[in-house]
Parts: C-alpha cells; sequence; structure tokens
C-alpha cells in the first residue's frame, strides 16, 4: 500500500481544483480502504463548484464504483450478506444510524450521522471521504455492494447515475403500467434515467423532450420512441402543443420531471392526463416563488410526488437490472474518460454540455 495518494480538491467556488497529496490511512477495524477505479462528475458536483456558498475545501465524487484494496477486522459481507474480499469491485455508501428520527420514522435517506462520500467538506486532519481521488476511506461499518462479475463497472457507475433515483421515484408514484404513456422531460443523466426506468416497465410509448440534438439521438439509442427538441420549441407552450400532439390530446398516464428546468414543473401539469401521474424529481435548484396553477393538481385529480435519491433497496435493484433487465447500450452514456489530473476539463465538458456523463479515472 502507497504512503500517500492524489486526490483532485475544490478550493472555493469558481476556482480551478487542485490535486494534493494525501497521507493513506491506517484502516481501523470494520473500515474499508478502497482504490477508486471510476468516479462520474455529476452535476451536483457543477452546481457545487458554481454554487457561491459551497463549503470547501472538499474532496467530490458521489457515484463511484471501487476495489477493495483492504478491509478493517470485523469486514465480512456487503448489503446482501454476501463475502467480499479484497479486489472485489463494490458500489458502496453510508450506513443510516437505525435509531434517529429520519431512520425510524422519515426516511433514513435524511439521517443526520449518515456518513455522505463526495458531498461534505475536509474534517481536518482530513479524511479521504470522496471518489476524486485515488483511494476513499469508509469508515465502519460502510454499507457496500459487490458487483457482480457479468456487469462491466460503466454498467454498474450508471445504476447509481440516474436510475436509482428514477425508479425510487416512480415505485413511490406507485408504478409506471405496462403499455401506458410516459412524457420524460429532460435529456440529461436524470432523464435518461427516467428513460430507462420507463422502458423498464413496460411503457408503449415514452417521449423525451430535451436538448441539445446530440443528446436526442442518446436518448433513442437509449429506447426513447419519439423526442421534442426544445430549439425547435423554445416557448413553454409550444412544447405542450407538441407534446399533447404525440401522446393523444388528453395527456400522458406518466410525466416525469428531470430537467430542474424554471418551467418544467408547470408544463408537466398540462401534459399528464386527468387522474394521471406526475413525478418531480429534477428540480434542485430553489427559483424562488414561480408561476405555477395549482388548480391543476386538484381539477385533474393528480398524484404528484418527488425524491430526492435512491434507497438501499433501490440501488441494490438497479444494480441488479443491469445484469438481467436493461437491454439499452447505458455505459455509452458514459461519453467521456478523463485522468484524475484532467478534473478541470471533465468539470468544463459537464458544464458546456458536450459531454453526457464524464468520469475520472483516478488510477488510470
Ligand atoms: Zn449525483
Ligand atoms: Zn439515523
Amino acid at each position: 500500500m502507497p504512503n500517500t495518494c492524489k486526490a483532485a480538491v475544490f478550493m472555493g467556488p469558481q476556482k480551478p481544483l487542485e490535486i494534493q497529496e494525501f497521507p493513506v490511512p491506517e484502516v481501523e477495524p470494520g473500515a474499508v480502504l478502497l482504490q477508486i477505479q471510476m468516479a462520474a462528475v455529476c452535476g451536483t458536483d457543477v452546481h457545487a463548484w458554481h454554487n457561491p456558498d459551497a463549503p470547501f475545501p472538499a474532496i467530490f465524487g458521489h457515484e463511484n464504483i471501487g476495489i477493495i484494496a483492504q478491509m478493517g477486522r470485523g469486514v465480512i459481507s456487503d448489503a446482501l450478506g454476501r463475502p467480499v474480499k479484497e479486489g472485489d469491485r463494490v458500489l458502496f455508501s453510508g450506513t443510516p444510524c437505525g435509531h434517529c428520527y429520519y431512520c425510524t420514522i422519515s426516511m433514513p435517506l435524511f439521517c443526520e450521522t449518515y456518513g455522505k462520500y463526495g458531498l461534505e467538506p475536509l474534517s481536518d486532519p482530513p479524511v479521504l471521504n470522496g471518489g476524486f481521488a485515488q483511494y476513499v476511506y469508509l469508515k465502519p461499518t460502510p454499507w457496500l455492494l459487490r458487483v457482480p462479475d457479468d456487469v462491466s463497472s460503466e454498467r454498474a457507475l450508471m445504476s447509481l447515475i440516474g436510475n436509482q433515483t428514477t425508479m425510487n421515484a416512480i415505485e413511490r408514484a406507485g408504478g409506471i403500467r405496462v403499455g401506458e404513456t410516459v412524457v420524460v422531460q429532460g435529456s440529461g443523466p436524470v432523464g435518461m434515467g427516467a428513460l430507462n426506468q420507463a422502458k423498464l416497465s413496460g411503457a408503449s410509448l415514452v417521449v423525451v423532450v430535451g436538448a441539445p440534438a446530440n443528446r436526442l439521438d442518446l436518448a433513442k439509442e437509449m429506447g426513447a420512441d419519439l423526442t421534442v427538441d426544445i430549439a425547435d420549441f423554445p416557448e413553454p407552450e409550444a412544447r405542450v402543443q407538441r407534446v399533447l400532439e404525440l401522446v393523444g390530446d388528453k395527456g400522458a398516464d406518466v410525466v416525469i420531471e428531470a430537467s430542474g428546468g424554471k418551467t418544467a414543473f408547470q408544463e408537466g401539469l398540462e401534459m399528464v392526463r386527468m387522474s394521471g401521474k406526475y413525478v418531480v424529481v429534477g428540480q434542485y435548484t430553489d427559483y424562488g416563488p414561480l408561476p405555477v396553477n395549482p388548480a391543476l393538481i386538484v381539477r385533474k385529480s393528480l398524484y404528484v410526488t418527488g425524491v430526492v435519491a435512491s434507497t438501499p433497496q433501490t440501488a441494490i435493484r438497479s444494480l441488479e437490472s443491469m445484469s438481467t433487465a436493461v437491454k439499452y447500450p447505458v455505459e455509452k452514456l458514459i461519453t467521456h474518460h478523463y485522468p484524475l489530473e484532467d478534473v478541470n476539463e471533465a468539470f468544463r465538458a459537464h458544464d458546456a454540455m458536450e459531454a453526457m456523463i464524464p468520469v475520472l479515472l483516478p488510477n488510470g
């Protein structure tokens, strides 16, 4: 094991990330040292980089696949009780405490002591707590999920990106039934996940509304039946009109908002049929008050729901689906690969929407 390793450190809003050297820690009982194989650059990272209030220094990288380099005493199995050993490829997260308000009454996802990797600033002294690094240190006792041998690392990573959250959101809304029509608002990584989940559910028609054209081409390759380019329909009213032409004037059975667009929520309310479902997963930005007509929720008797992330159950099934059910080449959504040193170029390619999903390969 080397004594030190490299990590890309966020040094403040709009500043270039810096490659720094960190000590590789001793592994305490119950902990795991992982060598990062692949770490995705996510919209959340790029938003934080633009956010004047984002805390720093920090090691980003919350969608990662790693190889177990060293295990502390006592770590023997993954979340499904399968034994793990050094050299195994795993997905990982912190473990909810199991006894706080959020774990017992609300949602474990919001657990206050849930160790989140790649989403929290560095402590003093720093611990390797994000995927934009050669190693990550998983505190006792991490939540691990062994990646089956027949699933490529790219497909395993795709189970985390877009898919596990939209799977959770759709299940929370009671699912999509075979033969239903679905509109996906947004053609980024979350929109692609929503599209994939709609196809998995047996939707008869999936329309993806988004831009730019190269993303819509990828959406078609991932099973989208029809697409609407917002460059062709720049006005919200025109987009709604176009979607209703495609799905039928009564509206879609299910609309999934995965765009984060400012007018998207109102558009979605207008696209969904009477007594349909509206699943909202893309709205992360606090735009402040927006013109929305909530009367549509009542008059159409809509079921409207949102989630911010996945659950351990959907994370497990999302990975499982990659070996057993997903027939589209979702690994092609990882369009750009970079060494750790080129992290700033990866951010630029994400920001400029040149890349669908850029990944870092911190160990080459
Ligand atoms: Zn993310
Ligand atoms: Zn808890």
